[in-house]
């Protein structure tokens, strides 16, 4: 008979679900990608192996991807229709249901960590745009150059969406945002998410990312979720917040959960990934589009690291 190891901690990643096959991703992207990935899900297992909580292993697992310019979250985050950054962030621990929240920043390094501070040593749970930043210089979090975020490739994009003259803002979904879940040894559940929303976004337009219940939430009693996909019908369908009332209040396993509830997504016109973990360290991946970046691990010593769907 097999023996089962008991899990003590699990952590799952994304870097964003969109448009990508293996026709249109060459092998060097490939491989870029997915060493970033890695070197998310290291971060997070680093923290989780030796006792650290959820809600720092998903902080640090997503700090990694901020920093790279490869997602599109922190550095090399997508343009807003003006041609500047603008980065939205969420992060929420599932044992006592503290969230943080901020939007709208132009010069926060590493948005997860100031949604941290928020959760941790304010008073609120969502702060937005100039306000965020100065709570930020208030808890020596300094300001960067915003240049910082900028990377030529995410420019071309932005030009290239305005040459279409398709639409608002870039419906395709090319681009991703970063998330984690986590499972801690003490079994606590956490989750996070940081973007640069949608290329060519407008008029301060703020997605699913950041919004506690969307595209970010963490329960003990149920599961904790991070989102990626078409952010309106996230906010709409509540995403986050109905995997975890699904899981605790309907009974059903968080399978079934985020795939009926990506259902619904669908069922709205909108297309996206979810991530999950539950208190017992299962951890889910459902998607709708052809691909998302993403990862999984956990102490029974399993390791994934994938990209197209059929992965
Ligand atoms: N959900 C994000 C947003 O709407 C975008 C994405 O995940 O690609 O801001």
């Amino acid at each position: 008979m097999q023996e089962t190891t008991p899990q003590q901690w699990a952590i799952a990643i994304h870097g964003g679900a969109g448009a990508m096959t293996p026709e249109t991703m060459d092998a060097a992207a490939v491989a870029v990608h997915e060493a970033g990935l890695s070197a998310a899900l290291e971060a997070g297992e680093a923290v989780l192996r030796t006792g650290g909580s959820a809600v720092a292993a998903v902080a640090a697992a997503v700090a990694v991807l901020e920093d790279d310019p490869h997602f599109n979250a922190g550095r090399g985050a997508v343009f807003t229709y003006h041609g500047t950054n603008e980065l939205d962030a969420a992060i929420m621990d599932g044992a006592s249901r503290a969230a943080g929240a901020v939007s709208g920043l132009t010069r926060i390094r590493n948005p997860v960590q100031l949604a941290r501070t928020v959760m941790e040593a304010g008073p609120h749970v969502f702060l937005s745009g100039a306000g965020a930043e100065e709570f930020a210089a208030d808890h020596g979090i300094d300001p960067i150059d915003p240049a910082w975020f900028a990377t030529p490739e995410r420019l071309r994009q932005l030009e290239e969406l305005k040459a279409q003259k398709s639409g608002w803002f870039d419906a395709g979904l090319k681009y991703g945002t970063v998330g984690a879940v986590a499972r801690d040894q003490a079994g606590h559940v956490a989750a996070a998410t940081s973007t640069g929303g949608l290329t060519g976004k407008r008029w301060g337009r703020i997605g699913d990312s950041p919004l506690i219940g969307a595209g970010t939430y963490a329960d003990d009693r149920a599961a904790a979720v991070s989102c990626t996909g078409s952010g309106e019908q996230f906010i709409r369908a509540g995403v986050a917040h109905e995997i975890c009332a699904r899981i605790r209040l309907g009974g059903q396993g968080a399978q079934a959960a985020t795939d009926a509830v990506l259902a619904e997504v669908g069922a709205m016109g909108g297309v996206g990934g979810i991530i999950v973990v539950t208190p017992a360290g299962e951890t889910v991946f459902a998607l709708t589009t052809p691909g998302m970046f993403r990862a999984r691990s956990d102490s029974t010593g399993r390791r994934e690291v994938a990209i197209f769907a059929l992965d």
